[in-house]
């Protein structure tokens, strides 16, 4: 599934291969995929003679910005992939199917130049909606400072997992990269965050940045040293124990009995 890094990695290919190219034509064959009131004539209205002029990314939204002044909003969903004449971000063997079905290009637009854009997307839980409202997000995991850490934490009772994974409060960080972040901070997932300490919270905050940096080097969200571990009867790879596996904030959570308090 795509997490934040496996964003970022789609939003450097449209950045790098889909700007300043006029848009020709526009592919919007599955309606339901359109959300917040497009529509396919629409979001052809939006893009047609136009082109894209930046592609930024906020969490896992990335929102293109068009000549118009308009903005894309762009959803990868579980299975989504973003794809620019033809080539595809990121690692393959990731996804769980890469036939090239055309069935699957739920949306996208065709270059006066002859290349393409395509957001390919298997499952069809993405979605593609025009000038999103980005501000229902939270800060961008990449760029979260310490002390908006803190204050998202001090606000709420709820399990700090819960907390970090809430796209309006923290924009990016999903199941795989929370549980990774508690790991290495060595703070329980059920804990309540508003009692996280003034140290507890610093350690979570360089974990989540440490995680995002160092599996982004690896090349992904499931490159973790946990996520390594994940499954029934594996031990934590600092201690050895063995892992315990629970729902927390809805989600399934394996964290160490031994070293995560
Ligand atoms: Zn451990």
């Amino acid at each position: 599934m795509p997490e934040i890094l496996e964003v970022e990695t789609a939003r450097a290919l449209l950045d790098a291969r889909a700007l300043d190219r006029e848009i020709a034509k526009v592919h919007a064959p599955d309606s339901w995929f359109l959300k917040r009131g497009l529509t396919p004539a629409g979001v052809r209205a939006a893009l047609r003679g136009q082109s894209f002029t930046r592609a930024r990314r906020r969490g896992k939204l990335i929102l293109v910005d068009v000549s118009s002044g308009a903005v894309l909003g762009l959803h990868l969903g579980m299975s989504g992939r973003v794809l620019v004449d033809d080539e595809a971000a990121g690692d393959p063997l990731l996804y769980a199917s890469n036939k090239a079905d055309p069935a699957w290009h739920r949306f996208g637009v065709a270059f006066a130049d002859g290349g393409s854009m395509y957001l390919r997307d298997p499952r069809r839980l993405g979605a593609v909606e025009l000038d999103p409202d980005e501000d229902r997000l939270g800060p961008d995991a990449f760029d979260l400072t310490l002390a908006e850490l803190r204050a998202i934490c001090a606000r709420s009772r709820a399990p700090i997992k819960a907390v970090i994974m809430d796209q309006s409060r923290i924009a990016g960080l999903g199941n795989l990269l929370c549980d990774e972040a508690l790991w290495r901070a060595g703070i329980d997932p059920a804990r309540a965050a508003h009692d996280l300490t003034d140290d507890e919270g610093k350690r979570l905050h360089r974990a989540i940045r440490d995680t995002l940096r160092i599996l982004g080097r690896r090349g992904g969200s499931h490159t973790g040293d946990l996520t390594s571990a994940r499954g029934p009867g594996l031990h934590c790879p600092k201690d050895g124990a063995p892992l315990l596996r629970r729902t927390v904030g809805g989600r399934t959570t394996y964290s160490c009995p031994v070293h995560q308090h």
